[in-house]
């Protein structure tokens, strides 16, 4: 089986052979699809216009992952054509994870402990627990010149022992007696059987996205390409909306808008005290024969005014977007309101809180007439 992707990482159409079919997978003399490994997803796209979903190791072969084999034969020839769009994007993905790798271990001394390519970005975890914003800016800014400076990429096999010799930033990880080694010139060589691009320049770009905590080591997340061109637009849109829906200008932002939340606590807290003042009026207010009482005011508030004038069998409900109740009244009378009104919840000591389910005027009514009853 020849490794076509491999020899010509930029072929994207080639006359196959079917050598073997099991199942759903199939197996060929050569193929251009790169398999899934070192954390880059197996290639996409078609075998004589029928859909190649993925592409796996097999053992020492390349499995082809299609929905149904049904229609191919082995000895088939064909033509295998590769979702280039996808492929393209994981080579890049892939090389500007290696030179950012390279730049955290040049520039700062800071190791990779592991990479994840995503479809949308580039995860590497770090040796540290964290690492300044300042530091990770240098490590874009590093990383971006020499993708403008156009380095090339090149893979080459070599023997385990000279691979060896090169001391690379990471261990090697196969026990293979030949090993591929990934250099990009004279700035990294790393062991990795990926497919690359084989000039920096192909990344296109690189931008900083954002960290998270992960095990105790720093996750760092990157956008490459026309997603780091995205990102950037879709970050610029939202500041120029943050922006005109504040009235300020770009670069003042962060003060205005904290400037608005703690205004906004402020005017929060009145409101809880207003409110608060206004239930213990309405609370003192309420007519002494009055069994169902309803409002919008926070319940908790009528509690302690009606418990201290000693009100019995009143029903005070909030018909808001939460349905809920507040009853005074004995444990006997509450058992008898909560199964003929379908309530929820409970309470002791004349005081009992929760839920119902009836719209608030129907509810209202059927409480009255129980209610009521209590008292004849
Ligand atoms: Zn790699």
């Amino acid at each position: 089986m020849i490794r076509q992707y491999y020899k010509e990482p930029y072929q994207r159409e080639a006359e196959v052979q079917v050598t073997r079919i099991d199942g759903n997978k199939v197996f060929f003399d050569s193929t251009i699809f790169y398999p899934e490994g070192g954390g880059q997803p197996g290639d996409r796209g078609t075998f004589n216009g029928i859909e190649i979903l993925d592409t796996q190791k097999d053992g020492d072969d390349v499995a082809h992952i299609f929905k149904s084999s049904d229609g191919i034969k082995t000895g088939d020839t064909g033509i295998l054509i590769l979702d280039w769009g996808h492929r393209y994007s994981f080579m890049k993905r892939h090389s500007a994870q290696h030179l950012l790798s390279s730049v955290f271990f040049k520039t700062l001394g800071i190791g990779t402990l592991a990479v994840h390519l995503a479809d949308e970005h580039v995860t590497i975890e770090l040796d540290r627990k964290d690492v300044s914003p300042e530091d990770l800016f240098t490590v874009e800014s590093v990383a971006n010149e020499l993708v403008r400076k156009g380095l090339i990429i090149e893979q080459k096999d070599l023997l385990r022992g000279d691979a060896e010799e090169l001391h690379m930033r990471r261990s090697i990880k196969v026990d293979d007696e030949v090993v591929k080694v990934v250099f990009i010139e004279d700035q990294d060589a790393v062991a990795c059987g990926g497919v690359h691009v084989s000039n920096t320049r192909e990344i296109g770009e690189i931008s900083f996205y954002s960290t998270e905590l992960i095990r105790g080591h720093l996750r760092t997340i990157w956008k490459v390409d026309d997603e780091a061109v995205r990102t950037r637009r879709g970050n610029l849109t939202a500041v120029c909306e943050i922006s005109e829906l504040l009235s300020s200008p770009h670069d003042e932002i962060v003060p205005s808008l904290k400037a608005r939340l703690d205004e906004l606590e402020r005017l929060r807290r009145e409101v809880r005290g207003l409110s608060s003042r206004i239930a213990r009026m309405e609370a003192s207010s309420i007519a002494g024969d009055c069994s169902v009482y309803m409002t919008d005011l926070p319940l908790e508030e009528f509690r302690d005014v009606l418990v201290s004038n000693e009100r019995k069998d009143v029903l005070i409900i909030r018909d808001g977007e939460k349905k809920e109740f507040l009853y005074i009244g004995s444990e006997e009378h509450f058992t008898v309101l909560k199964k003929l009104l379908s309530l929820k919840g409970g309470g002791r000591n004349s005081l009992f809180q929760g839920s119902y389910s009836q719209r608030g005027d129907v509810f209202c009514s059927l409480a009255e007439e129980v209610i009521n009853g209590f008292k004849r």
